[in-house]
């Protein structure tokens, strides 16, 4: 067994640290349920601000920010929704849209986990013809994540919610990483969220926090957000415990993020040097890394050995940066890579 862990398999691999704790145990606390912890209320309200929304609710996960989300949406009536073919709710949800919300989930393609405004266009359906489904949701992810956390550009998001406008479509916005698209871009969270009725950010991946997500919206659907966080048992007590994690996040690990994607890469442009590695580092936006190689499960294991995790996806390996691990741990991984496939 190596002494130590190189971890690369994901951002939601960061230990909270030892400010972070701090932060925990001093926090005020009250009754979340009924509104009344303190830290979670100033948690939504910061994160409705960033968003430029009415209103945010604290919920447990990002996957419950989704399902919610699309629950608000959707009506179980013969709705469809369009997301890319590998996004979160389509693959990592457990179903949950069709089975919480009785969605038909469309996956449209396009590359890097986007998607342009023609795709979805094709998709859209007649509304006068009984035998279609209704067209009634578009969702992206920014930045994607089995899509090599790739940032859609701002005039690809606008012709998507131009089509969505166009055609009626609600609109939600997946944004685990956010704040990594901002950090990337130099726009900021309101301008990517603005043409969307409901958007959240995570806590648990590169901001550091262990636990917690938030979504936001009109201070109507959040007030709706509300109901259905109780009915799946999204509600807490004593949640500004791991808010207070989140708002440590926020304040101190978002400019950082910046670190993570020039970890990111680097490790793409060292990768795209060695023999039977198929990686483009112009395509490493922020802190995902996805390359090829041609046994992808065999050098997943010889990396273990040798105490460097990373994950597989497709036939693929993903390395995901993040704050736990800083230049030197990614310069080991590459020699690591380097030795496996020597
Ligand atoms: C991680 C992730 C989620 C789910 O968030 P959890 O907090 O892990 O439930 C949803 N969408 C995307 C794009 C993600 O990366």
């Amino acid at each position: 067994m190596p002494d130590s862990v190189i971890n690369l398999y994901s951002d939601t691999q960061t230990q909270p640290s030892a400010a972070m704790r701090k932060a925990m145990a001093d926090a005020e606390v009250g009754d979340e349920q009924r509104g009344l912890d303190p830290t979670v209320t100033a948690l939504e309200e910061e994160v409705a601000a960033l968003l430029g929304k009415e209103a945010a609710v604290f919920l447990p996960s990002g996957s419950m920010c989704n399902q919610i989300a699309i629950r608000l949406h959707i009506r179980p009536f013969g709705d469809e929704m369009y997301a890319h073919r590998l996004a979160h709710p389509i693959n990592a949800e457990a179903a949950g849209a069709a089975t919480i919300s009785g969605a038909l989930m469309m996956p449209l393609e396009g590359e890097g986990g986007t998607f342009d405004g023609a795709t979805l266009r094709a998709r859209m359906r007649d509304p006068l013809d009984t035998h279609e489904p209704r067209s009634r949701l578009v969702t992206i992810e920014q930045p994607t994540n089995l899509g090599g956390g790739r940032v859609w550009t701002m005039a690809r998001i606008e012709e998507v919610l131009d089509v969505a406008r166009e055609f009626g479509l609600r609109t939600h916005l997946d944004g685990a990483r956010l704040l990594n698209a901002t950090v990337a871009s130099g726009e900021s969270a309101a301008a990517y969220a603005a043409g969307f009725e409901t958007a959240w950010i995570d806590f648990s991946k590169g901001l550091g926090a262990p636990v917690g997500a938030c979504l936001a919206g009109s201070a109507e659907l959040i007030a709706e957000a509300r109901r259905y966080k109780q009915m799946l048992g999204g509600s807490m007590r004593q949640g500004g415990i791991v808010a207070a994690a989140a708002r440590y996040g926020l304040q101190h690990n978002v400019e950082r993020l910046a670190e993570d994607h020039a970890n990111a890469k680097f490790l793409a442009e060292g990768l795209a040097e060695l023999p039977g590695v198929e990686i483009d580092p112009a395509t490493v936006e922020t802190n995902i890394v996805i390359f090829d190689v041609a046994d992808a499960q065999s050098l997943h294991d010889k990396l273990a050995a040798s105490g460097v995790e990373m994950s597989l996806l497709e036939g693929r390996v993903r390395a995901v940066t993040h704050l736990d691990v800083d230049r030197g741990g990614v310069e080991k991984a590459l020699a690591s890579v380097k030795d496996a496939l020597s």
